[in-house]
Parts: structure tokens; C-alpha cells; sequence
């Protein structure tokens, strides 16, 4: 196992009726931001909830409101929110929504105290490690799939470059996050879907590098991969049993929140590819995962087939002698999985006018000097080509 430190300052408050916590849980002693995004908050009675439990303690003077946070935070947009906070002296803001009002939240948290030109954060990417420069912050959560509410990473795009990057550090993990299984009823069936798959897939960059000696991390990362696979396709259809949501949400954060990344090598090429097709094309961001994933798994099979053999007999119970035939399996096992969350697996089905889409993202890894992608710094540009044309 690889030497790591294990450091998650969250207080993650779970359950049905948590979101009454946040009496206690922001700090009565300081003005609020409350950060959200398009209104689906007061339709489904989130909002009204936060409010209730902050009224006891707090004058209405002492919150401000910010929504406007659009899915795919955009930087343009989050910079308004930083004047805001400049302004109106504010100590703590509470994020609620989904990961994009989260990761927008990051963003803002950081970009207030930093001198400079605030988009040095993104394409420098700048590593908050000091709490005293950043705002505190924590998060209601809306919507199941990112991990963000118990991570320290987030995405932003530049929406005048179409550049969607990242940031994060150690000073950006949320206080808290407060996470009630009951609120994903008023989820479009869509965002469900997308909520699987993104999780799923993070916990495949993690764990479907090389065999390894990390036994735990590989144990741990199969239940949550087995589990999403069996609870999946119905908490779409049912997302009001309990049962299926509280374990959903519950999978969602475990496969984001560091722990099986301890000790083990990491890909994440899906997610950098994934990130230029969302930039490009506003697909969502779990349906470009559904369009990289299974091709990079393919181009990348000498590299991969023997954890997709382990990965093939332990979570979809395939038999066989050959570790070949066995990966082969497992692969189209996950693209059936990945059909069955609904998702369209091909580029040309997600939309149109791709066909310079490689040549596009290729480019772009060059300037940026990323040659060596994945777990074997073997995803050269070739790779990455062959990646997306397979995916056309
Ligand atoms: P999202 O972009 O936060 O939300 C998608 C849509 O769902 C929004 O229109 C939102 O509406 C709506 N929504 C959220 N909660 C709802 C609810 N309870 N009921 C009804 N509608 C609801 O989706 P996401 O998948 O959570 O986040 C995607 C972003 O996270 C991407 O930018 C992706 O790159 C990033 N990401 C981050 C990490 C990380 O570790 N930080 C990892 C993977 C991906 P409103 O705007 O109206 O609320
Ligand atoms: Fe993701």
C-alpha cells in the first residue's frame, strides 16, 4: 500500500429532518451568504426548511441571499457572489444545492481573500491550504452524485474560454454538510441518473487502475460499486423509498470523499476528457463520464485488464479461465449498466458537429503540457485521440 494522510474535517449530519441542525451548526455570531442555484429550492421545500431553522437565531438582516448558481458553475457568475461577500462582510456561507452550487461555493470561498486576477485560482490551479484565508462555508445538499459535500475539490468554467477546470485544498473541505435522503424526491429522473453514474464513475477512476496490495480500498470500492449497480436503476424509479435513497446519497459521498483513494494509485483521464465535452457542448457531466469511460477502458486494456478481471468476477460475478475473456465481459456488463441508467454512450448521440472534437481536446491537453494521463502517466495525446474517436 502507498504511503497517505487521511485528513476529512467534515461533520457530515445525515438523516431525515437534519436540515433543523443548521440552528446549531452555523455560527450564530456572523452574517451569512445563502448560495443556491436555479430555484429548485423553493419548489421543493428546502428553502422554506432552512429558513425555519435559521429563524431562531438569526435576524433576517444577518442573511443575504445569492442564487444564480447555474449547473457547470460558471466563474463569470461566482465573481458577482465574491463582490457580494466584499461588500456585505460576510463570515460563513451555507451552499445549498447540488454539486455545482457546492463547487461554486469552493470557488467563491477561496476568491475572496486571494490577491490577483481570481482566474489564476483555476488555471494556476491555486491550492487553499491556509483556513484563515479562506470563508467558511457549509452545505445543504440537493442532489446525490459529486461527493463535493464531503470533498475539498471543485470545477468552474470560464464561460468566456469554455475552459472547465478545477481547484481545491485542504482549507476547502465544507464545516459541515447536512444530507437528508428525502430531498432527491423532487429530482428530475435525469439528474438521478446522472447522479449514479457520476459516482460510479468516481469510484472507477480509483479503483480500475492496476492491481495492487490495498485490499481494503478495493473491498470498499466494489461495495459501493455493487451497490449503486443493484440499488441504481430503481432509486430512479422510486426515488421516495428510503431504503433506496438514504443508501444512494450515503454511496454517492463514500465515493468521493478520499477515502478509497488512500494508499492506491488514481486515473481520473475520464474526467479530463470528460470536462472538455461539458465545456464544448453542455452535455452533463455524468453523461460525458458514460461517453469516455468505457472507451478509455478499452484503449487503456493492456494497462487495465487484469483489475477489470478482478473487477468482472468480484462485482458482476463473472466466471471464466481467461482474464482476457473475463475484462472483455466486464466491459460490456458496464456499458449495459451505463444503457440501463439511461445513458447514451456514443458522442454522435449526444450531439452534433463532434467530429473535430478530438483534435479540439488534444490541442488544448498539449497547451496545457497534460501528456501524461492516468495511473501509468501512459494516456499520451495519441491515447486521448483514440479515446474520443472511438466514442464518435
Ligand atoms: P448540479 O449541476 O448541481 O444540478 C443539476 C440540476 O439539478 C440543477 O438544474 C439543479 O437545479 C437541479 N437540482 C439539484 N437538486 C435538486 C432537487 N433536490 N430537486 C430538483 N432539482 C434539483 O448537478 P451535480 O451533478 O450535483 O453537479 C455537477 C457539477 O459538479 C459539474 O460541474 C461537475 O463537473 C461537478 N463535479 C464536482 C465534483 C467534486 O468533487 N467537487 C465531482 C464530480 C463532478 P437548481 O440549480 O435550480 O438547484
Ligand atoms: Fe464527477
Amino acid at each position: 500500500m502507498n504511503n497517505f494522510e487521511l485528513y476529512n474535517p467534515v461533520n457530515y449530519v445525515f438523516g431525515k429532518g437534519q436540515i433543523e441542525k443548521l440552528k446549531d451548526l452555523v455560527p450564530a455570531n456572523t452574517k451569512i451568504l445563502l448560495a443556491y442555484g436555479g430555484g429548485s429550492i423553493f419548489k421543493n421545500g428546502v428553502y422554506d426548511q432552512v429558513k425555519k431553522a435559521l429563524s431562531s437565531q438569526f435576524e433576517s438582516n444577518n442573511i443575504v441571499e445569492f442564487g444564480g448558481i447555474e449547473p457547470n458553475p460558471r466563474y463569470e457568475t461566482l465573481m458577482k457572489a465574491v463582490k457580494v461577500i466584499r461588500k456585505e462582510k460576510i463570515g460563513f456561507i451555507l451552499a445549498i444545492g447540488g454539486g455545482s452550487v457546492i463547487d461554486g461555493v469552493k470557488f467563491i470561498s477561496g476568491a475572496v481573500n486571494y490577491e490577483g486576477d481570481a482566474a489564476e485560482i483555476l488555471r494556476k490551479r491555486i491550492l487553499f491550504k491556509d483556513v484563515s484565508q479562506v470563508i467558511p462555508f457549509g452545505t445543504v445538499l440537493t442532489l446525490p452524485a459529486t461527493g463535493s459535500e464531503m470533498n475539498s475539490g471543485a470545477v468552474v468554467t470560464i464561460e468566456e474560454t469554455q475552459e472547465k477546470l478545477t481547484l481545491g485544498g485542504s482549507a476547502l473541505f465544507p464545516v459541515f454538510s447536512v444530507v437528508d435522503p428525502t430531498v432527491i424526491t423532487s429530482l428530475p429522473k435525469r439528474q438521478l441518473q446522472n447522479g449514479v453514474v457520476d459516482a460510479f464513475t468516481h469510484v472507477m477512476e480509483q479503483y480500475l487502475t492496476y492491481p495492487h496490495d490495498a485490499m481494503l480500498q478495493d473491498r470498499i470500492a466494489e461495495g459501493i460499486l455493487q451497490t449503486l449497480i443493484e440499488i441504481g436503476p430503481n432509486v430512479v424509479e422510486n426515488p421516495s423509498d428510503y431504503k433506496l435513497a438514504s443508501n444512494f446519497v450515503w454511496s454517492a459521498t463514500m465515493a468521493l470523499n478520499g477515502l478509497i483513494q488512500k494508499g492506491v494509485p488514481s486515473d481520473w483521464a475520464t474526467h479530463m476528457i470528460g470536462h472538455e465535452l461539458t465545456a464544448l457542448y453542455e452535455i452533463d457531466h455524468a453523461r460525458t463520464l458514460a461517453i469516455i469511460g468505457p472507451n478509455l477502458y478499452k484503449v487503456m486494456f493492456d494497462t487495465k485488464k487484469d483489475k477489470l478481471a478482478q473487477y468482472g468476477k468480484r462485482v458482476w460475478n463473472i466466471s471464466g479461465d481467461s482474464t482476457e475473456a473475463i475484462a472483455e465481459k466486464a466491459l460490456e456488463k458496464t456499458v449495459d449498466f451505463l444503457h440501463k441508467m439511461g445513458m447514451k454512450t456514443k458522442l454522435s448521440e449526444n450531439t452534433e458537429n463532434y467530429e473535430k472534437t478530438a483534435d479540439f481536446i488534444v490541442n488544448r491537453f498539449e497547451e496545457r503540457g497534460w501528456k501524461a494521463l492516468g495511473e501509468k502517466q501512459n494516456i499520451t495525446p495519441e491515447k486521448v485521440r483514440e479515446i474520443v474517436e472511438m466514442s464518435y
